[in-house]
């Protein structure tokens, strides 16, 4: 499900996850297979609920925040991340860390689009 999503050099911030295939808006694109939970926040780990942290080193591990972002990371049952817009193959897939991270500290963002709030959020 996941193999038109790769890892790349990103000019957000370190790796980032790409995708290889136009994505359409409000698809449900890679659901996680979840390998790890934790009770504790870890560096990179995704806060999906009260107490509990996911690992998954194929993608969501290395998703970037962006201010803008093109998903959404659904956390409702189990995660997965969903088109927010028309995604073009080639665009580095970023989610808003603000929407799932809430009591995180304030780290500066360097998403680089007209919406960026300077700031996000991240729980480690
Ligand atoms: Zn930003």
């Amino acid at each position: 499900m996941s193999n038109f999503l790769i890892k790349k050099k990103s000019s957000i911030h370190g790796i980032g996850i790409f995708t290889e295939k136009d994505i359409t808006k409000d698809t449900i694109f890679y659901e996680f297979p979840i390998e790890l939970i934790s009770n504790e926040p870890k560096a990179r780990w995704a806060h999906i609920g009260k107490n509990k942290w996911v690992s998954d080193e194929n993608v969501l591990n290395y998703i970037n925040h962006s201010c803008d972002s093109n998903s959404k990371l659904d956390i409702s049952d189990l995660p997965k991340l969903i088109a927010k817009r028309d995604i073009k193959s080639g665009e580095e897939i970023s989610v808003d860390y603000n929407e799932t991270e809430k009591n995180g500290k304030k780290v500066p963002c360097n998403c680089k689009t007209k919406k960026c709030r300077k700031y996000f959020l991240r729980i480690e």
